[in-house]
């Protein structure tokens, strides 16, 4: 049996990992938590019996401590409760679910507490790679990407040459020249700016290829998504920004590639299925049958290729500025993206206003070079605040 925790249980990653451990049965889940939606998060404690659920919001997880009572489910609440969860004792694998910058501290207290974590959460090594990277390589804990772009990168790098240092050996070491990363290009690929203006929250919201939570299928439109991707490669991998390439690829079909010193590329290909990257981070490196729809190259008949259009999508862009400065610029650049993504969400800003609002915070930002957890968080206040106080 293998015991996992899972920050981030009621979520669109979550319920997937749920839906892996229901078709195993040979894993036990030791810990879920959400934000606010208890209403899942009972359901979840009721069907697998986890001995600790964290909920983000303190007033909700005390309504959800009464409901569930008659379990021994034992509720925590807060920040202080997802931090529980990720130190709890009993799991092997931390699943990093949760949306958001608010993954930091708890990835960094379950890597301190020995489990390997399952990374969802990008803007956690987005914006904290640079203490969290060395701090899983001295812990001894394996940082397991879920994110189908860096498990196709994973999967096609698995085989290669690597030191003793085995999952931290960087790409290049494995003779990696570069990574392609591929990119659906969103709802509104083919489209120019002024197109841009005046789409709305639900136009947004239809991702053409993946089911996903709101924030990320946002960032997919804005193309923030990928920018966050490449500078999440970067951490994972070890490679260089010139070394990374992203590839519009609309069908979805391949998941990212790897081309390797002498030219040869390998990929990563199957139906768009988070299934599978979640399953292959829980048993790696075992590969386990996965029910569902298989790729069929008759009916497929073609796999088209594009450049990103960095004119009109510009949180491409802006993120690969952000990481060639670095410090802490990525982390104001998420924290932006975070802030604007909501408003737009709550439909308070355009489309558009998401670039204006990361451009303009970047423009302002001073870098400091290698924050500590505290002056990122800081930043992150600040940016916030900043936000606030001008839209
Ligand atoms: P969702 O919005 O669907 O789920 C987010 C989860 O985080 C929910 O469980 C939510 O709880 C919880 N949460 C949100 N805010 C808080 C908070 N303040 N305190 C505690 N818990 C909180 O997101 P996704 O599953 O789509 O994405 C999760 C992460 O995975 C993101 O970083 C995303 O970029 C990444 N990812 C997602 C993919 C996908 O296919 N969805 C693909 C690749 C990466 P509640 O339900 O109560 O709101």
């Amino acid at each position: 049996m293998k015991n996992i925790a899972i920050l981030g249980s009621t979520g669109s990653i979550g319920t997937q990992t749920l839906d892996v451990v229901r078709r195993n049965g040979d894993i036990r889940v030791l810990g879920v938590s959400a934000g606010r939606n208890t209403e899942k998060l009972e359901a979840q404690v009721r069907e697998f019996h986890p001995r600790l659920a964290a909920v983000g919001d303190e007033a909700a997880a005390r309504d959800f401590a009464v409901r569930i009572r008659d379990t021994d489910t034992r509720v925590v609440g807060g920040m202080d409760g997802l931090l529980a969860l990720a130190g709890m004792e009993g799991p092997e694998i931390l699943v990093t679910a949760i949306v958001g910058m608010i993954g930091i501290r708890p990835t960094m207290e379950a890597i301190r507490t020995g489990k390997d974590i399952a990374l969802a959460n990008k803007e956690t090594l987005v914006t904290a790679g640079h203490l969290i990277m060395p701090l899983a390589r001295e812990c001894g804990v394996q940082i397991l990407p879920v994110d189908s772009e860096h498990s196709a990168i994973f999967q096609a790098i698995h085989g290669e040459p690597r030191g003793s240092d085995s999952l931290y050996t960087t790409a290049n070491q494995r003779q990696v020249h570069k990574l392609l990363i591929t990119a659906s290009g969103g709802p509104f690929r083919g489209r120019k700016k002024e197109d841009l203006a005046h789409v709305t929250v639900e136009d947004t919201l239809k991702h053409p290829n993946w089911v996903m939570g709101q924030k990320i299928t946002v960032d997919s439109a804005t193309l923030v998504n990928k920018g966050l991707e490449v500078m999440e490669a970067r951490w994972l991998f070890g490679m260089d920004l010139e070394h990374i390439q992203v590839v519009v690829q609309p069908q979805s079909i391949i998941h990212s590639m790897v081309e390797f010193e002498d030219g040869a590329i390998l990929a990563q290909l199957g139906t768009p299925d988070m299934r599978l990257p979640i399953q292959y981070a829980l048993y790696y490196p075992e590969r386990r049958y996965l029910e569902g729809e298989r790729l069929d190259f008759g009916s497929l008949k073609q796999i088209t290729f594009e450049e990103p259009d960095m004119e009109t999508f510009l949180g491409l862009p802006m993120a690969i500025e952000a990481s060639r400065m670095g410090g802490t610029m990525p982390t104001v650049f998420n924290a932006a993206n975070e802030a604007a993504v909501k408003k737009f969400l709550q439909k308070k800003i355009g489309f558009l206003d998401i670039y204006e609002i990361i451009g303009g915070v970047m423009e302002r930002h001073r870098v400091k070079e290698e924050p500590d957890l505290s002056e990122i968080l800081a930043v992150e206040r600040e940016t916030h605040q900043w936000i606030e106080s001008r839209w």
